[in-house]
């Protein structure tokens, strides 16, 4: 039997929970993101969050304060650009949200019960084998990873804690699926150390400037205790969605409807998410495959480089 590995991150997995016709879009048929740091543009709020964990990854290095033009996402030339102005507002307020942070930080407990063991430490785990449907001659596994900001010891619960920062509009935005995912965190730590993770700890940076009209708290946190029977469920609802995720590809003929990807739309698609227009084309009968073809860059990882669709399928079967 062959064997298929998939890697997929902890963001892919949020992604599908939050909409399967995305997850299909971006981590099947590889749609992709616009990642040409030659090519200026304006910056979003995901450049912001970006520069600010550039800020973060040198404060909790113990390097104090670094240049947050050297970002890895501020595109080459941003300063002479067209958009220089933006990029200038962009790395100001990433600035001041990390004056504050730093004070903010230095008041709370975790800042003297908190030991660093690692700053954006990636950990992952290969999950299955799942399998495709009844007849086929592949098998699947999932090589799920994680990237966690801050692991540290955590000497107030005497355990390893994962510890995950973000930049929000609003302080409390979507912790249920923020309490997912850290559990997912947990979990893959555990596997990566070998030891439980009793804690997963999210903190929140408000993106704004902190001036006179703009009213406290800028900073807050959650924090996740999470016992061994916690990390098992998370883990039995993880292996059911990496079984349904597996399903979405188009690993055989009979799954080329592309209604199976059905879309989960709410406020936040028409500034949220970066297929949109195909997402409408899917709907109205218009040749979205195609179009997504010719005028989108495609991930040349993606699994559905089974162009010609579903070639794997007559090899195999
Ligand atoms: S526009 Fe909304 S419904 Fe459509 S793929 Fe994007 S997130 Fe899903």
């Amino acid at each position: 039997m062959k064997t298929i590995e998939l890697y997929l991150r902890v963001s892919d997995y949020r992604a599908w929970l939050d909409c399967r016709r995305k997850f299909y879009l971006t981590k099947v048929y590889g749609i992709q993101e616009d990642t040409d740091l030659t090519r200026v543009r304006p910056p979003g709020n995901a450049d912001i969050g970006s520069i600010v964990d550039h800020g973060l990854n040198a404060l909790f290095n113990d390097q104090g304060r670094v240049d947050l033009w050297g970002a890895h996402n501020v595109p080459v030339g941003a300063v002479n650009s067209q958009w220089a102005k933006e990029w200038g507002n962009a790395v100001e307020l990433s600035s001041i949200m990390l004056d504050g942070f730093e004070e903010w930080w230095a008041e709370q407990e975790e800042s003297a019960t908190l030991e660093t063991r690692g700053i954006q430490v990636e950990v992952e785990h290969r999950f299955g084998p799942f399998y495709v449907g009844p007849g086929r001659s592949y098998e699947v596994y999932v090589t799920l990873i994680g990237h966690i900001d801050y692991e540290a010891y955590d000497h107030k619960f005497n355990t390893l804690a994962a510890n995950d920062f973000k930049t929000v509009a609003t302080l409390g935005q979507h912790l249920k699926q923020v309490d997912v995912q850290m559990n997912i965190y947990a979990l893959l730590l555990a596997y990566s150390r070998n030891e439980h993770v009793g804690i997963a700890r999210h903190i929140q940076l408000r993106r704004v400037k902190r001036t006179a009209r703009a009213t406290p708290p800028f900073y807050g946190k959650r924090t996740i205790v999470i016992n061994h029977a916690q990390l098992a469920r998370a883990e039995i609802l993880l292996i059911h969605a990496l079984r349904d995720m597996v399903q979405l590809y188009p690993w055989n003929a009979e799954h080329a409807d592309d209604a199976r990807y059905y879309p989960s739309p709410t406020g936040e698609c028409n500034w949220k998410c970066n297929v949109k227009s195909l997402c409408d084309m899917m709907d109205d009968g218009s040749d979205w495959d195609s179009i997504a073809v010719n005028a989108y860059n495609l991930s040349e990882e993606a699994p559905v480089l089974l162009r010609p669709r579903f070639q794997l399928d007559k090899e195999e079967v």
